[in-house]
C-alpha cells in the first residue's frame, strides 16, 4: 500500500525562532490529534533544519526535509548545501523540481536528474515536482509536458531507485494563486501520471508510488482532493505556515 503523505513547503518564510515555534506546535498537535496513518513532512529553509532535527528526534510521524540540494558531493560551491549535509542533521526528504526553482533558478530536467541521483545515493527521499503552466494547460499540451518532466527527470532510474521517489503534481497556475485544480482536474492528471509510471516501471511500482497534489491546497478543499483515487496527499505551501491549517489538512 502506498503511503499517504502531507508535506509542508515553508519556502523562504519564517525567521529562525518563528520556524522553531511553528514546528513545535506541529509536532505537539500531531502527537495529540488523530492524523491516521499519514506521514507528515516539514520542508523548511536550511537554517532551521538542524534544530528541527533535534526537536523531532523521538517523533515518529513528523519528518523533515530540505527544499533543494546541490548535485555535487561536496567541494568549492560557495553558498550551496549538499545532500550529505542535509542528511546529517536528520532530514529524510528533499523537494526537487519545484516550479519556482525551475522558473527562477533555471533548473532543467537534466540538472534535476543529477540532483535526484545524489539525493537517493545519500538516502534522501526526493519529493519530485512536475506540473504545467497556465499557458501549457490552455494549449492542451500539458499531458505531454508532464510526461517529458517525468521521463527526463526520473526515468533513468532503476526500478529499485524509482520506488524510493515521491511525486508531486503541482499545476503552476494553482501555486500561491488561490486557484486550486478541481478534484476532477487533479485526478485526471494523477491517473495519467500513474499510467505513465506503470508503462515504464510496471503496475506494481506505479500502484505503490505516492503522488501528492500541490497548489492552493487548504483545509477547505483538501478533503475532496485527497478523496480522489490517485491523490495520496498534498504538498502544501501557504497553508503549511499555520500549524492549525497544516494539521487540519492532514486530518
Ligand atoms: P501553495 O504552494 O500551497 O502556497 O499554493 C504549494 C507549493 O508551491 O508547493
Amino acid at each position: 500500500m502506498r503511503k499517504k503523505i502531507v508535506a509542508g513547503n515553508w519556502k523562504m518564510n519564517l525567521d529562525y525562532q518563528s520556524g522553531l515555534s511553528l514546528f513545535s506546535e506541529i509536532i505537539n498537535m500531531a502527537k495529540d490529534e488523530v492524523i491516521g496513518n499519514q506521514e507528515l513532512v516539514v520542508c523548511s529553509p536550511f537554517i532551521h533544519l538542524s534544530s528541527l532535527g533535534q526537536l523531532s528526534k523521538n517523533v515518529t510521524n513528523v519528518n523533515i526535509g530540505a527544499q533543494n540540494i546541490h548535485q555535487a558531493e561536496s567541494g568549492a560551491y560557495t553558498g550551496e548545501i549538499s545532500a550529505v549535509q542535509v542528511k546529517s542533521v536528520g532530514a529524510s526528504h528533499v523537494i526537487l523540481g519545484h516550479s519556482e526553482r525551475r522558473a527562477y533558478f533555471g533548473e532543467t530536467d537534466a540538472l534535476l536528474a543529477a540532483k535526484v541521483d545524489i539525493a537517493l545515493k545519500h538516502g534522501l527521499t526526493p519529493i519530485f515536482c512536475i506540473g504545467e503552466t497556465k499557458e501549457e494547460r490552455e494549449s492542451g499540451d500539458f499531458f505531454e509536458i508532464i510526461k517529458t518532466q517525468l521521463t527526463d527527470g526520473l526515468f533513468h532510474l532503476s526500478n529499485e531507485a524509482f520506488a524510493a521517489v515521491v511525486l508531486a503534481y503541482e499545476p503552476v497556475w494553482a501555486i500561491g494563486t488561490g486557484l486550486t485544480a478541481s478534484p476532477e482536474q487533479a485526478q485526471e492528471v494523477h491517473q495519467f501520471i500513474r499510467q505513465v509510471v506503470a508503462e515504464k516501471y510496471g503496475q506494481e511500482i506505479a500502484d505503490n508510488t505516492s503522488i501528492l497534489y500541490g497548489g492552493s491546497c487548504n483545509p477547505g478543499n483538501a478533503k475532496d482532493l485527497f478523496a480522489q483515487a490517485d491523490i495520496d496527499g498534498g504538498l502544501i505551501g501557504g497553508a503549511s505556515l499555520k500549524s492549525r491549517d497544516f494539521i487540519d489538512i492532514a486530518k
